[in-house]
């Protein structure tokens, strides 16, 4: 084991390999406050890559509704148990220290699943990572206890405390998409025996090389996530691809100049929740200094978008603006202790945040950097902000502007939704 920085724990960590950082990182902010759970994410994605056979239960983009849902069942729960086990009552953050670029969150002062398996030798000796290899009944489902709502009458008192106060609601569930984060320090290819897993040093994708893969479904184990999948008619595994040829601006259709286009799953969003983007890193893999890429201004600058189970370790590339009705408690344990203060700014966004906030789903093309022309005052908003207080919104009618990497101008978005009237005369398919 070596130790590697990792900016999401704010501390230092044990990780197999030495830190081999890309030039630019596949990464995404999904937006559950949008999400209605339609699935058209998870159609794309299994109708352009995973329809043969024996991958019937590749589910590489699932929406999963929490919190009983998930595929594979109980996938979160089951490791935060094991994580639990092997350091009891210290699975804890302190964020009494807290800087903007090396630690934002704080410091994570529980074990990441590399720091237990070193600690804590299994039968097989030393793990890479720890983890567990999910049974075929619980890989069965994929959209168990859809739409199932927890709390009300069902919930024990006080269960996850302080949900008797809007805007947190006494009865709730969200929809959690989930794909393949990418990861910084991935665990599957921490895991794999075989060094068939690779992350490319242009984008970070994560790869498995179908030629080395053994099938030791080593990597199914090792991700936290439950990513990487088994397909018992080749005898390997398999995971997402991230769209690498879309990535690499390969699709003419969407981009004629070349430039990288956004994953199947990003593309098709009906709610509008994905943002996709390529971070600029440098070779120690801090965050390039990049103010107006919008995923470096709403994770890094804002906050407002938080990685999903940072305490795994990984350091996963996908982002998540926490939802806003869900009792805090759960979701600091899904999202980490940076839940209150994103929660805080996207209940009222500024002119910037609302801004960028209208990037989501506006273009096929990846957006690297954006700029605002500012448009008149158009109205003021009450606002009830999750502390209970009262705050006025301003609202202007500013247009946001999106580039794709040429610098190419391929979005414009006004905040105020433009309106046409149809003229008043007749037409052929009027009634
Ligand atoms: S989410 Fe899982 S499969 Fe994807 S890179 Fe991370 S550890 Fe690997
Ligand atoms: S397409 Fe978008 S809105 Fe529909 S389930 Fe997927 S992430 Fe949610």
């Amino acid at each position: 084991m070596t130790e590697v920085y990792n900016w999401q724990l704010g501390r230092s960590m044990s990780y197999p390999y030495e830190a081999h950082y890309p030039e630019w990182q596949f990464a995404f902010v999904f937006n559950p406050n949008r999400c209605i759970g339609c699935q058209t994410c998870t159609m794309a994605c299994k109708s352009t890559w995973t329809f043969s056979k024996g991958q019937e239960l590749f589910w590489w983009n699932n929406v999963e509704s929490k919190p009983f849902g998930g595929y594979p069942q109980n996938w979160d729960s089951k490791l935060l148990n094991m994580l639990e086990q092997a350091n009891p009552g210290k699975q804890v953050w302190n964020i009494s220290e807290k800087d903007p670029e090396q630690k934002p969150y704080g410091t994570f002062q529980g074990m990441t699943i590399f720091d237990a398996a070193e600690k804590q030798p299994g039968p097989e000796g030393p793990q890479a990572a720890l983890g567990y290899l999910p049974t075929d009944d619980e890989w069965r489902h994929p959209n168990i206890h859809e739409d199932t709502a927890a709390g009300g009458q069902f919930t024990q008192d006080g269960q996850y405390g302080g949900s008797a106060q809007l805007p947190e609601h006494k009865v709730w569930f969200f929809h959690l998409a989930r794909i393949c984060n990418h990861c910084t320090y991935p665990g599957c290819l921490a895991s794999c025996p075989r060094q068939a897993i690779y992350k490319r040093p242009e984008d970070g994708i994560v790869l498995i090389d179908q030629s080395r893969c053994r099938g030791y479904r080593k990597c199914v184990e090792g991700c936290p996530y439950k990513k990487a999948m088994y397909r018992p008619t080749t005898r390997t595994s398999e995971k997402c691809v991230g769209c690498f040829p879309r990535i690499e601006g390969k699709d003419a259709t969407i981009s004629p100049t070349g430039a990288p286009a956004e994953t199947r799953c990003m593309a098709a969003c009906v709610g509008k929740i994905r943002l996709q983007g390529l971070v600029k890193k440098n070779p120690d893999g801090t965050w390039a200094d990049d103010p107006k890429n919008p995923l470096h201004y709403l994770i890094r600058q804002r906050q407002v978008a938080l990685p999903l189970y940072p305490q795994f370790g990984t350091e996963p590339n996908g982002y998540y603006i926490p939802p806003r009705w869900v009792p805090r408690n759960y979701l600091v344990q899904m999202f980490g202790p940076g839940v209150d203060h994103a929660i805080e700014q996207y209940s009222c966004p500024d002119r910037e945040l609302l801004a960028v906030l209208q990037l989501f789903r506006a273009n096929q093309q990846i957006i690297f950097r954006y700029e605002i022309e500012e448009g008149p005052k158009v109205g003021e908003l009450e606002v009830t902000m999750p502390s209970g207080e009262t705050k006025i919104q301003e609202l202007f009618n500013d247009t946001v502007i999106g580039f794709n990497k040429l610098g190419e101008e391929v979005v414009r978005v006004t905040i105020e939704e433009p309106t046409f009237e149809r003229p008043a005369e007749s037409h052929v398919n009027s009634i």
